[in-house]
């Protein structure tokens, strides 16, 4: 069984620190952990509010007069945002934010519509009122806040390297003219591979399981994205790729919304704020086995 120790902190980040501390493959030992979405640990985690009303938001108005939120999420980033084409289940620690936004909002699993959106489409999403709000994976940046507006921090990650079992490759250090490099369209760490490393050639897809397909294929030589999400690859994955490295990012988790909507942001880091209990339930389900471990960081109150 393949057992990997990294460790380390952002540099100048007291605020979190992601540790893997023994990332094994195989099933979750406990109940409602990895991968579960059982509706008896989702409805211990938090409750359906009633009788909520947002002053002001324009957002909670179109979600009350067509009586349902409209979300936008990954599906193809496990322990983050899944869909499983088999059993049709959402699962993940974004999906499960979402969820407790919406049921913040009065609004159980069954008025909720989720949109898949890619990375490099989400702002557009937002702006055209496509989804009421996103929760996948959405470093806070300012260039996305020109667009758009963002709750939270609610999760603090860096971007990693995944690379194949058996390669040399064992940090950003290792990235030459030699090794071609797999992200996604429209995202931060493509951005920074880019701007940061000019000589290494990319390659991009709208989504990060492709990449994952070319690294297994080996027409790459690393998918690079955030850690948090190649762990859950390389979780899956145990035999053909690893993740090797420390971040040499800092990626904070916003939750994506119609810029200028206060209220609704306010709203959210409100609860973020006040749900800390809830937030650490929504780790331990969907993380807790990961390996991965951070503190929820205090939400950016701009
Ligand atoms: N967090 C990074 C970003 O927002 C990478 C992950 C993603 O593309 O969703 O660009």
């Amino acid at each position: 069984m393949r057992k990997t120790r990294i460790t380390g902190a952002f540099a100048g980040v007291a605020i979190a620190a992601i540790a893997l501390t023994g990332c094994n493959s195989g099933s979750p030992t406990s109940p409602g952990a990895a991968g579960g979405g059982d509706e008896e640990s989702t409805g211990a985690l938090w409750e359906v509010a009633s009788d909520v009303s947002l002053e002001g938001s324009p957002t909670f108005d179109a979600i009350t007069e067509r009586d349902k939120v409209i979300v936008g999420v990954k599906e193809d980033q496990p322990g983050l945002g899944f869909l499983d084409a088999t059993t049709n289940e959402r699962t993940g620690f974004d999906v499960d934010i979402a969820r407790w936004i919406a049921a913040s909002l009065g609004y159980d699993e069954d008025k909720i519509e989720y949109k898949a959106i890619a990375s490099a489409n989400r702002e557009q999403a937002i702006v055209n009122g496509d989804v009421d709000y996103y929760v996948g994976t959405y470093s806070i940046t300012d260039a996305r806040k020109q667009q758009i507006d963002f709750a939270g921090p609610y999760f603090i990650t860096g971007q990693g390297l995944l690379v194949a079992a058996d390669s040399d490759i064992a940090s950003e250090d290792d990235l030459n003219a030699d090794t071609r490099v797999c992200s996604a369209t429209g995202s931060t760490p493509i951005q920074n591979i880019k701007a940061n490393y000019p000589e290494v050639p990319t390659e991009e897809f709208d989504l990060y399981s492709a990449c994952v397909d070319a690294l297994i294929n080996g027409t790459v030589d690393a998918v690079t994205t955030d850690q948090a999400i190649l762990i859950g690859y390389a979780a899956q994955y145990p035999d053909d790729i690893k993740v090797v490295g420390e971040p040499f990012s800092e990626e904070r988790y916003g939750v994506g919304l119609a810029k200028g909507d206060d209220a609704f942001r306010t709203h959210i880091n409100e609860l973020l704020t006040d749900g800390g209990d809830v937030w650490q339930g929504i780790f331990d389900k969907n993380l807790g086995e990961s390996g991965i471990t951070v503190e929820q960081p205090a939400v950016d109150a701009y």
